[in-house]
C-alpha cells in the first residue's frame, strides 16, 4: 500500500515513548503517523507494574531535576490523558516505602530529610520506625517514606493514551513493521509513507535498527517478569526493597516486580526466577502471601549504553530523532520526553539533560 499524503511526524513505535511523542505533536498541531510493528502497547510498555519513583533527594543534578519535573507535571499530563479519552491510566500519587536493612543506610537516609526539603519543595522524604505491610525482620532499621512517588499501569496508561491520540487526529497503524527508513521516508512491505520528520521508538529493537548510524552498539535489551496478584492495597504505599517493587493499584490488584536479564533467550516468557522474586517479596510484605496469582509477563526494557534515555537527532541527519532508552522509568518521563522531543523537532530550545543526548552515549 502506497499513499501520497505526507505527515510533518512518522512515529516507529506505539510504546509509551512513541505515544507520548505522538500526543505532544499533535498537540502542537502536526499531523502524525504511528506505525507499530505489532500493536499498540505490545512491546515493554504493555506491563503491570508502573512504579514512578523519584531518585534521591542528595546530590541534585540536572538528570534529578529533569525527571523531577516530570514527576510533578505527570499528575496533570495523566489527568488531561483520561479526560479526553474517558479511559483510566491507573495513575495514582500513593507514595512509597523502603525498608532499611543498614545502620549506615539509616543515617543517611535521616539526611536525606533535609535534602528532599532543599530540592523536593513540598513532597516528603522522612524516616518511620515500622510499617504495617513490610515484616520488622525486613526493616530492622525502620523505613524510609516518601509522597513523592506514584503509580500508573502500564498497559492501560497506553491505551489511554492512544486514545487521545486518536481524537487528537493522530493515525495508527497497527502490524505495520518498519524495515527500512532514510531523512524523509519509512518502507516496509507494505510500502512506504513519508514525513519532514521521523521519530524513532521502537524500543529495544530499535538498537539494532539504527545500529548502521552509530560506529558502537548503542543499546540492548534487559529482560524483566513480574506477577499481577490479586490483593486490594488501593489505598497504601508501594514497596521497593532490594530491587522488588510491590505496586498496589487503583483497580484493586497488586504487582510485583522485576527480574532484571541481561541474558535471555525467549523474551516473553517467565520462569522460576519469577517465582523466587514472588516468594521474597512475600517475605518483605507477608500480607501479600497466598494472594492468587492473576498473571505473569515478561519484557524487555531498552537500555541504552550508559543507561540513561536516548533522546535527539541521529547523527549524519537532519530530520531523524530518536526517542528510546527508558530502561527502568519509562513511565515517569515519557511525557516529558515527548515536549523535549517535539521541542527538538520544531527547533525550540529544550530542557534535555546532557546525559539523555546521542553525544553522551557516544563519549
Ligand atoms: C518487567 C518490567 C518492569 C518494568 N517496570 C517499570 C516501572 O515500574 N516503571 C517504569 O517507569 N518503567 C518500567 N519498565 C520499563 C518501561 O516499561 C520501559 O522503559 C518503556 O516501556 C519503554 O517504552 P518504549 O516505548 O521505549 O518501548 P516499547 O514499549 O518496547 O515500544 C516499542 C514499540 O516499537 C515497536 N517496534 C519495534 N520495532 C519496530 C519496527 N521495526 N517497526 C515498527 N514498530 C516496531 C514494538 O512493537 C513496540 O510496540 C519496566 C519494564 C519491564 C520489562
Amino acid at each position: 500500500m502506497t499513499t501520497t499524503k505526507s505527515y510533518d511526524v512518522i512515529i516507529i513505535g506505539a510504546g509509551i515513548f512513541g505515544l507520548s511523542c505522538a500526543y505532544e505533536c499533535s498537540k502542537r498541531n502536526l499531523s502524525v503517523l504511528v506505525v507499530d510493528a505489532k500493536k499498540i502497547g505490545s512491546g515493554a510498555s504493555g506491563g503491570i507494574l508502573g512504579a514512578m519513583a523519584p531518585y534521591t533527594p542528595d546530590q541534585w543534578h540536572e538528570k534529578k531535576e529533569y525527571q523531577f519535573q516530570a514527576l510533578c507535571s505527570a499528575e496533570k499530563h495523566w489527568k488531561d490523558v483520561e479526560k479526553l479519552s474517558s479511559i483510566s491510566s491507573g495513575y495514582g500519587r500513593i507514595g512509597r516505602i523502603c525498608p532499611i536493612i543498614h545502620e549506615r543506610v539509616y543515617k543517611l537516609a535521616l539526611s536525606r530529610r533535609k535534602d528532599a526539603k532543599k530540592n523536593w519543595g513540598k513532597f516528603k522524604w522522612d524516616v518511620i520506625k515500622k510499617h504495617e505491610l513490610v515484616s520488622l525482620d525486613a526493616a530492622p532499621y525502620g523505613l524510609i517514606y516518601d509522597n513523592f512517588s506514584a503509580r500508573i499501569y502500564p498497559s492501560k496508561a497506553c491505551h489511554s493514551l492512544a486514545q487521545a491520540c486518536s481524537l487528537n487526529h493522530v493515525e495508527f497503524r497497527e502490524n505495520t513493521k518498519v524495515t527500512d527508513f532514510d531523512s524523509n521516508t519509512i518502507y516496509g512491505e507494505w510500502g512506504k509513507e513519508t514525513a519532514s520528520s521521523i521519530i524513532i521508538a521502537s524500543g529495544y529493537e530499535g538498537f539494532d535498527f539504527i545500529k548502521s548510524y552509530f560506529p558502537i552498539t548503542i543499546g540492548s535489551g534487559v529482560k524483566g517478569q513480574a506477577a499481577l496478584i490479586d490483593i486490594d492495597l488501593r489505598d497504601m504505599p508501594q514497596i521497593y526493597a532490594n530491587g522488588i517493587y510491590i505496586v498496589p493499584h487503583s483497580d484493586g490488584t497488586t504487582t510485583i516486580g522485576s527480574t532484571s536479564e541481561r541474558n535471555w533467550l525467549e523474551p516473553y516468557n517467565t520462569d522460576f526466577q519469577l517465582h523466587e522474586l514472588i516468594k521474597r517479596a512475600e517475605d518483605i510484605c507477608p500480607t501479600i502471601e497466598n494472594a492468587k496469582l492473576i498473571k505473569k509477563w515478561a519484557g524487555i526494557r531498552p537500555k541504552a549504553r550508559r543507561r540513561e534515555p536516548l533522546i535527539g537527532k541521529i547523527p549524519r541527519s537532519d530530520s531523524i530523532y530518536l526517542a528510546m532508552g527508558g530502561f527502568k522509568i519509562g513511565f515517569g518521563i515519557a511525557h516529558e520526553i515527548g515536549i523535549s522531543v517535539a521541542d527538538l523537532i520544531e527547533n525550540k530550545p529544550n530542557r534535555l539533560p546532557k546525559s539523555y543526548t546521542i553525544e553522551h552515549h557516544l563519549e
